[in-house]
């Protein structure tokens, strides 16, 4: 029986990780990929304490860090459920196996949002792709559209610009949601030609990405001729085991917490992505305060007897 199971290997578990093991809580750390979307961002520059660093070097520090005590068992595993029991909680992996804990962490983050549109599924591999600085290198002197408006999008648009011929970012309005700072850098190219005020409505292949069709003409054409196409149209966070559980969610889709972001099942908190504690913005600030926040509550709870 462990006193807490975190799930989840991004940023808001392997800070809920340290805290838990400073507090002195036995702790299970558990998920599928290491490093969550956080490996994702090519550049990080609002992580404090560091200018710029990439993704993937800091996760991979969060991680050194969180299995640096004795307290934590990190465990690379599908949890397929997890449920209420007498003491706690029961987590069930995919091999049938199953461990316990006291009370239970939701730290399982998003998955990458679809366009839903035709061609999509069937390019998805095959030009289709949804990290555009994790891919980036793949199209090298290449044309390829990147689609949304939002951070994802912006800063992948300047990154993948920095390796390809050109690229097209298309995105339904004509304000961007990205930080200004990503706005700017991406105006700075010279490669990258904006389609605003467009929808993407389907994926042109044939047996790999050819073009994207638009719902109106750019240029004199509803067609733009492409090599790949990034869909970087944000992200829908991952309740699905949290909602078997009987946690409920806000009118954004996140899982509902209070302000210590226990969900509304007594002893099963939530952290980073997946919750809707930070005003839904999605940073590895958030995260790691709402990994810190949600072990500090959880202490209180087991001190109380829950
Ligand atoms: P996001 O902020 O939700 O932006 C999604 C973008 O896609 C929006 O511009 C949206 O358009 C557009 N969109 C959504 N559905 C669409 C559809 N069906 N068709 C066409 N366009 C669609 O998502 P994100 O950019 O992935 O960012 C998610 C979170 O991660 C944010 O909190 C962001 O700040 C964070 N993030 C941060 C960094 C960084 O700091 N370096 C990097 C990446 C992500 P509208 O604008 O019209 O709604």
């Amino acid at each position: 029986m462990f006193d807490v199971a975190i799930i989840g290997l991004g940023t808001a578990g392997y800070t809920a990780a340290i805290y838990a093991a400073r507090y002195k809580l036995t702790t299970l750390l558990v998920g599928e990929e290491e490093g969550g979307l956080g490996v994702a961002a090519a550049e990080v520059g609002n992580w404090p304490g560091d200018i710029e660093v990439a993704g993937t070097e800091l996760m991979d520090r969060m991680k050194k860090h969180a299995q640096s005590f004795t307290e934590v068992t990190q465990k690379q595993a599908r949890v397929e459920k997890v449920g209420k029991s007498k003491k706690g909680f029961t987590l069930t992996y995919q091999d049938g196996t199953s461990e316990q804990a006291r009370a239970v962490i939701f730290a399982t983050g998003s998955n990458h949002r679809k366009l839903g549109v035709p061609g999509e599924e069937e390019f998805a591999g095959k030009g289709v792709a949804y990290c555009a600085t994790c891919d980036a290198f793949f199209y090298r002197d290449k044309t390829v559209a990147v689609i949304g408006g939002g951070d994802s999008a912006v800063e992948g648009a300047a990154i993948v610009a920095q390796v390809a011929k050109k690229v097209y970012l298309i995105h339904r309005r004509s304000a961007f949601r990205a930080e200004p700072y990503w706005v700017e850098r991406m105006k700075q190219k010279d490669n990258i030609v904006f389609v605003l005020e467009r929808q993407v409505v389907e994926i042109l292949g044939n047996t790999k990405v050819t073009g994207v069709k638009l719902d109106q003409e750019f240029e004199g054409s509803d067609t733009i001729t492409v090599d790949g196409a990034f869909v970087e149209v944000g992200s829908v966070p991952a309740t699905a085991l949290a909602e078997d559980l009987g946690c409920a969610l806000d009118e954004r889709k996140h899982l509902k917490v209070d302000a210590a972001l226990q969900t509304t099942v007594p002893g099963a908190f939530a952290a980073g992505d997946v919750s809707g504690g930070s005003n839904h913005f999605a940073q590895f600030a958030t995260a790691a305060g709402e990994g810190a926040v949600a072990v500090n509550s959880i202490f209180n709870y087991l001190q109380s007897g829950g």
